[in-house]
């Protein structure tokens, strides 16, 4: 029997997520908290593998109390059991301290079951790194395949799976031995509607919450901000683009205001050369 560990992070929804302009930082109080977009791709996945072959999901994530919500989505997708690592000495982290202090959460999780595959997202709509998946592989010593987006065979008894990657121009067939970690793609499959019985069982569900005590053999200096090394050191939002003018009239007149608009703007032309004079 499989026993699938997906890690799922909450985020805020950067469809309509507002930055501070004074700060220029995330005003994560202006958007609703969701489950990461990929990481539904990956509980799914998990799920789909323990239909096929047996077994259980677990779900994992590190993050503030209020993840609980993003646990309980997974549960209405499927998902057995849902752990939180939640503290203040996590808190800051950066992917490296991400990546530890959910490997030891890992480590405690396969006392009890010993873990086969571990799924992860490509990655995160926030933090958009995709590191944090091959940082746990990286700690745990285990394959990291990442870009997948078919999940051709796992075979417990023999210790392996095989997966289709995504290449630029196709993808490419791999055989990794167990366990392993990947990071999975959108395409890799459509999270449906969840059914009434899994959605009653996740309003119901309370997952296992662990604080930092609860976890052994912790190094405290690898932990949140004192364990990140990454300095940030400026973020700023893109400008807004500028409105645009809608050339109108006959074609004639189109082409000549356009001509003159460009002109106007000849100095952007000059450092190419060229194309400033041929105007
Ligand atoms: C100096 C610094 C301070 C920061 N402080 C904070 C902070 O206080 N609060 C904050 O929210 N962010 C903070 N961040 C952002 C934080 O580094 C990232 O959100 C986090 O490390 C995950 O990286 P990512 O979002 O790029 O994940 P990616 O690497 O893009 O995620 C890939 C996959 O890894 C898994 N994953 C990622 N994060 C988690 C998680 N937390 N739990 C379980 N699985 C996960 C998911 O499967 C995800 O799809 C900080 C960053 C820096 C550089």
């Amino acid at each position: 029997m499989l026993h699938i560990v997906a890690c799922i992070k909450q985020v805020p929804d950067t469809k309509i997520i507002k930055m501070n302009p004074k700060t220029n930082t995330m005003d994560r109080a202006s958007a609703p908290a969701i489950l990461n977009p990929y990481d539904a791709h990956a509980v799914e996945e998990a799920v789909r593998l323990k239909r096929r072959y047996g077994g259980t999901v677990s779900v994992l994530t590190m993050g503030p109390p209020p993840a609980v919500k993003a646990i309980k989505k997974c549960i209405e997708i499927g998902a057995d059991e849902g752990y939180l690592i939640t503290d203040r000495a996590f808190a800051g982290a950066d992917t490296l301290a991400t990546s530890y202090s959910l490997t030891k959460a890992l480590e405690k999780i396969a006392q009890s079951a010993p873990i086969d595959l571990i799924i992860c997202g490509k990655m995160t709509i926030d933090g958009d790194t995709g590191q944090v998946g091959p940082g746990i592989a990286r700690r745990l010593d285990i394959p990291p395949l990442t870009s997948v987006n078919k999940v051709a065979e796992v075979n417990r008894e023999e210790g392996y799976a095989i997966v289709h990657r995504k290449l630029e121009d196709g993808y490419e067939v791999v055989r990794s031995k167990l366990p392993c970690l990947l990071s999975v793609e959108k395409e890799i499959n459509e999270v449906p509607y969840s059914a009434m019985p899994d959605v009653i069982r996740a309003a119901r569900y309370q997952p296992h919450i662990w604080s930092v005590n609860d976890l052994e053999g912790v190094d405290r200096t690898q932990l949140g901000l004192k364990g990140s090394p990454t300095i940030v050191s400026s973020v700023w939002a893109p400008p807004k683009p500028q409105g645009g003018e809608l050339l109108q009239g006959t074609p004639q007149e189109q082409i000549d205001r356009l001509i003159g608009i460009l002109l106007t703007k000849r100095e952007l032309f000059q450092t190419g050369g060229g194309a400033a004079d041929e105007l």
